[in-house]
């Protein structure tokens, strides 16, 4: 695997990082089996990067498994040491931002401008958070009966596998890393096939940043492969998955059978978004828009239910699909582009299949319906009105830029509707009656609501599903309870 060097807008980057980081050394795999990355604007191949299964896996997890054992150099490195490393990773990224920008609208197909301007800070941040979490981690005294000093201890859980998505692939990244690093876990990673490579560089980076050997590996490949044999593994203690709902049940099975490592799942949603007629309309619109079209619609917590109010619902309408119309879709590398390329050819079928299915079942198309372009996998922005729950585009997961307007007459009905889904990932409510928006906020069965706004994302707050849109938290204090376990200790007096 050569060195590829790829022009990405106006600026040439150089792809270095292409193999496997096995114990902080760039390694083929041991099949010696490469897949091909591709750039999703244009079809074309990036470059190959290193492929690995189970074979690597093995070799990854023994890796990890020394640097955690008692007495490794992880395990002995003060708290606040770690913190420093983790911070000094967070540098790196703020330094090679422009860079990993580039690179990650390259391989994914998400607009430059957007990468540089959303996904770098988030990413920088999430790890300066969880930096600082590192000395703050402790447990409690316990007046237990008796002539006993009792505590608890909050300790690191051990060898944890990651395996993350494509849809944001740095923050994913961070997302996993950072309270995995602040606990003091060591990790295997698997980036998603489709979009390796900023988890490779910033592998570079994590060297770099001196890091010791083994603390963290990245092992790009395919998930029914390398995937599953990290959720098999039985001397990997805890696997965090971001993905597909199908996918997470295979990985609590395989954790089940294994060795029943800890399992945290960050899956899908079919969000409400809920307008009522008395908030701001223009602020609504805009705001619905960008809950569904951000990311071209690959957002696992994506207004994808609109639910609007009989009472303004025309109007809504009318104004939605003359936003959705004047979207800019094109070159990720234009600055005028809002909207990239769906991320592969699967994901692209996938979505003109949800578009022709509204078309059969009776939604309304009112704006979009085909592919845009006659090259690379851009899709339309396309709005049907008239949608129910009945509908597949009205309770399936459409992960693309289209958006499905219901109409809805009163509170208690769109509370019964809304949760009327097995996904409860996010919700929002917009109004300026504070009395409604805190009757959806407490009604809705999802594990964000957003009352007036969208896809606030801080790595403080916790984000995280009910049902089956997930187990557990991620970020926050919350999102670093899931990779402690709790020791507690006695002591006779
Ligand atoms: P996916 O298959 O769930 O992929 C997520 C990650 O899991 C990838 O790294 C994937 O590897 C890996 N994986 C796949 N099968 C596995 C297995 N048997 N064992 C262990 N790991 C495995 O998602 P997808 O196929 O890319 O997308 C399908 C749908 O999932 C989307 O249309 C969307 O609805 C949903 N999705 C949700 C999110 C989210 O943020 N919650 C993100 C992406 C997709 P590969 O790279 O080889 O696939
Ligand atoms: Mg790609």
């Amino acid at each position: 695997m050569a060195t590829a060097t790829l022009t990405a807008g106006d600026k040439k980057l150089n792809v270095s990082a292409t193999k496997l980081l096995i114990n902080n050394e760039w390694v083929n795999a041991e099949s010696g089996k490469t897949f091909e990355t591709i750039n999703p604007a244009t079809g074309d191949v990036i470059c190959q990067v290193a492929e690995s299964d189970a074979a690597d896996v093995k070799k990854a997890v023994k890796a990890a498994r020394a640097a955690f054992d008692s007495g490794s150099k992880w395990r002995k490195m003060p708290a606040s040491k770690r913190g420093a490393l983790i911070n000094r990773l967070a540098d790196l990224i703020e330094q090679n931002a422009d860079e990993l920008a580039r690179l990650e609208s390259l391989d994914n197909g998400k607009p430059y401008a957007v990468a540089k301007a959303a996904d770098l800070p988030l990413t920088v941040a999430c790890y300066r958070y969880y930096a600082g979490w590192t000395d703050k981690i402790h447990g409690k005294t316990i007046p237990i009966n008796g002539p006993y000093f009792c505590y608890t201890r909050h300790e690191p859980v051990g060898v944890c596998g990651q395996i993350i998505p494509w849809n944001f692939p740095l923050l994913m990244q961070a997302w996993k890393l950072g309270p995995a690093l602040a606990a003091g876990c060591t990790i295997i990673l698997k980036p998603a096939e489709q979009t390796p490579l900023t988890a490779l560089r910033v592998g570079e980076l994590i060297v770099e940043a001196g890091f010791p050997p083994g603390v963290v590996n990245i092992l790009p490949g395919y998930g029914p492969t390398a995937g599953a044999a990290i959720a098999n593994h039985v001397d990997v203690d805890k696997v965090a998955f971001t993905g597909s709902t199908e996918v997470g049940k295979l990985i609590m099975e395989a954790a089940a059978r294994s060795n029943l490592k800890r399992v945290t799942l960050e899956l899908g949603g079919k969000s409400p978004n809920i307008v009522f007629a008395d908030a701001d309309m223009d602020q609504a619109i805009e705001g619905a828009h960008f809950a569904l079209f951000f990311n071209q619609g690959q957002c696992c917590c994506a207004g994808s239910r609109l639910y609007v109010e009989e009472r303004c619902y025309d109007e809504f309408v009318e104004k939605s699909v003359a936003r959705a119309k004047k979207r800019t879709v094109g070159d990720p590398f234009d600055p005028k582009t809002e909207q990239g390329p769906q991320v592969d050819k699967d994901q692209f079928t996938k979505v003109m299949g949800y578009i022709e299915a509204g078309k059969q079942e009776g939604a309304k198309l009112l704006a979009g319906g085909k592919r845009w372009g006659d090259r690379g996998f851009f899709v339309e922005p396309t709005v049907f009105a008239d949608v129910n729950e009945e509908m597949k585009i009205g309770q399936e997961e459409i992960f693309g830029p289209v958006m499905s307007i219901i109409k809805f007459k009163s509170l208690d009905e769109v509370v019964e509707r809304a949760n009327r889904n097995m996904y409860g990932l996010a919700a929002a409510v917009w109004t300026r009656d504070i009395t409604k928006a805190h009757a959806i906020a407490n009604g809705v069965r999802a594990g964000t609501v957003w009352v007036n706004c969208y896809d606030v994302f801080d790595a403080a707050a916790p984000f995280g599903g009910f049902k089956q849109s997930g187990i557990g938290r991620e970020l926050g204090e919350y999102g670093l309870a899931n990779y402690t376990e709790v020791k507690t200790v006695t002591v006779k007096l």
